[in-house]
């Protein structure tokens, strides 16, 4: 028998048990773009159905989706996005940035987002609600929380990942989706962030079987999120952007996970000294955005083919 494993405790180690998972990101990136049905996931994720099902049950039982019958004869439903759905909309806007920054250019939906209150273009980024500068990791500070402790490092088990599903292509989130819809690469980078940086320590850090570590590692490097100098793996600013989206799953973990007793951990943003805060701000005004005051229009790269919802 395996001896049980223990880690820090962590919110956004709680965060990605939900959505770490790359089809979860494909329909919650659908979802986002309007989708409520389950044939309609299928037609704009091309998911397996059974993959599908199994992933929107997922979120019902993690309590992010609402099953609505919305026919009788036949029996169908809909799902509908709850608070905790919701919440998750800071991470999917900080997903969208570093997309743009960073991501792959080739056949990705072009989306243009505006900003119903200021009427204008934007590209929400993320800042600090204290003081609004662009949150980077080299500005915050942390300390222990209330809710620190150790857990066991259990990790859900997965189905093996099929053929088709590793090829999947997220359209908007695409290889930002490869990093958080991978909870291994994404938790690696969190041990990175907080300067845990050799091979064993990370290993220490997320209980990551061996061999797996070993293949994220190299792969991360490949993707240029991270470096290796002297056993030493260092983000590169590709990386670091990555920070932003992190924070905002642990700030969604904290909110919906973190033990009564509070947070595990404190982040202080360094420039203001207050308690760092995630946002995601208009370019245009300034203001912070949610979810009901965007709205979008997309155009599909190779087709030209432009459709407003
Ligand atoms: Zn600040
Ligand atoms: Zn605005």
């Amino acid at each position: 028998m395996t001896q049980t494993k223990y880690i820090r405790t962590c919110s956004i180690w709680r965060a990605l048990e939900v959505v770490g998972d790359k089809p979860i990101l494909l329909l919650l990136e659908s979802y986002w773009l309007g989708t409520r049905r389950f044939s309609d996931f299928q037609r704009q994720t091309s998911l397996l159905k059974s993959v599908i099902s199994n992933r929107l049950q997922k979120l019902v039982d993690a309590g992010c989706f609402q099953k609505t019958l919305y026919s009788t004869k036949p029996e169908r439903y809909e799902y509908r996005g709850t608070e905790k759905l919701l919440d998750l909309y800071p991470v999917a806007l900080s997903m969208f940035y570093w997309e743009q920054k960073w991501g792959r250019v080739n056949g990705k939906i072009l989306l243009s987002l505006i900003h119903k209150t200021c009427r204008q273009q934007t590209l929400p980024k993320p800042v600090c609600n204290g003081c609004r500068v662009e949150i980077d990791p080299r500005d915050v500070t942390w300390a222990e929380g209330p809710g620190v402790g150790l857990m066991p490092a259990v990790y859900g088990r997965r189905r093996r990942k099929t053929r088709s599903e590793k090829d999947l292509i997220t359209p908007l989130f695409d290889e930002i989706a490869d990093i958080i819809g991978d909870r291994w690469s994404a938790l690696i980078i969190r041990s990175v962030f907080t300067n845990l940086n050799t091979y064993q320590d990370i290993c220490d850090d997320t209980a990551i079987a061996t061999n797996i570590l070993a293949e994220r590692l190299e792969r991360l490097c490949t993707m240029a999120i991270v470096e290796k100098n002297n056993g030493v793996y260092k983000l590169t600013p590709k990386g670091r952007d990555i920070y932003p989206i992190l924070i905002a799953l642990m700030e969604w973990g904290d909110k919906w996970y973190a033990a009564p007793e509070g947070p595990p951990l404190l982040l202080t943003h360094k420039s203001c000294q207050e308690p760092l805060k995630h946002q995601m701000a208009c370019t245009s005004c300034g203001e912070s955005v949610v979810a009901q005051d965007i709205e979008f229009e997309f155009s599909i790269q190779q087709d030209h083919t432009h459709a407003v919802m």
